[in-house]
């Protein structure tokens, strides 16, 4: 195995994972995502209670209270949990691109921290697109859970006899593994797999990932100067957020969730 295939196989479970609130002012770190969701569910409750009958009607849209973001998310307070439940998957992945980081040994990314926490623009709801399934959810994670759990009507092991079949609405791959299956409905789901802990760029592999940091002017060497870098740094996410955001599915509107 090369030492690039070494780094692409590292493994990061779950269990690795440490995940910090940005809300407002907290600062507290949680183990899971289930654990953090949890947690931040209190936070909105807070908010909608503190705003009153505004949260009904969204009307002046929703100010983001996560730091570094301050995004004011328009229209119904369901584009607002979208929006703020994904920070979570955000911080989830940014710390599986830390983790990858620190385990082969590279160096950090050398663009500018300001883009940390912008996320790329999420304007519907993620609807589970499995034979009828239908399900909608406002949750990245919890969507991206729900689809890949579909893929558990299949065995395991490398070679399953007939193949696992994908199941998404006009789609006719056929897999050898549940496991490839499982990286194959990402492509529908639009699922990425690690994020940059200092620039906050989303890829939906880890070689882009580390295709990111390789092609970094002076990344390799100690001695970099890192102002040149910011406003090739700026540019650059840009035009790596328009690409995470574009591919986007059906338009779906939906009424309040209970909060
Ligand atoms: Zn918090
Ligand atoms: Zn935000
Ligand atoms: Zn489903
Ligand atoms: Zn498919
Ligand atoms: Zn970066």
């Amino acid at each position: 195995m090369s030492q690039k295939d070494r780094n692409l196989a590292v493994k990061v479970t779950e269990k690795e994972l440490t995940l910090q609130c940005e809300w407002a002012d907290c600062e507290d770190v949680f183990n899971s995502m289930t654990a953090i969701t949890e947690h931040l569910n209190t936070h909105l409750t807070q908010y909608f209670n503190q705003i009153g009958d505004q949260s009904l009607t969204g009307q002046e849209g929703h100010q983001c209270q996560w730091r570094e973001c301050s995004t004011q998310v328009e229209g119904e307070p369901t584009c607002f949990l979208r929006h703020v439940y994904f920070h979570l998957f955000h911080i989830k992945i940014k710390c599986v691109g830390k983790l990858l980081l620190e385990k082969t040994g590279r160096q950090q990314c050398l663009f500018d921290t300001q883009s940390r926490n912008m996320l790329p623009e999420l304007p519907e709801s993620f609807l589970c697109g499995w034979e009828e399934c239908h399900v909608r959810f406002e949750n990245a994670d919890l969507y991206y859970r729900h689809v890949e759990s579909h893929t558990d009507c299949f065995p395991s092991g490398n070679s399953v006899k007939g193949g696992c079949k994908c199941a998404w609405q006009g789609c006719t791959t056929v897999t050898k593994s549940r496991h490839k299956l499982k990286d194959h409905v990402k492509s529908h789901t639009q699922e990425k797999v690690v994020a940059c802990h200092t620039c906050g760029a989303l890829f939906a592999s880890r070689t882009k990932f580390f295709d990111h940091l390789t092609r970094q002017a002076g990344y390799t060497t100690a001695t970099n100067d890192r102002n040149s870098m910011k406003l090739y740094g700026k540019l650059h996410y840009q035009e790596e957020m328009c690409i995470s955001s574009a591919g986007s599915g059906r338009m779906i509107f939906h009424r309040v969730m209970a909060l």
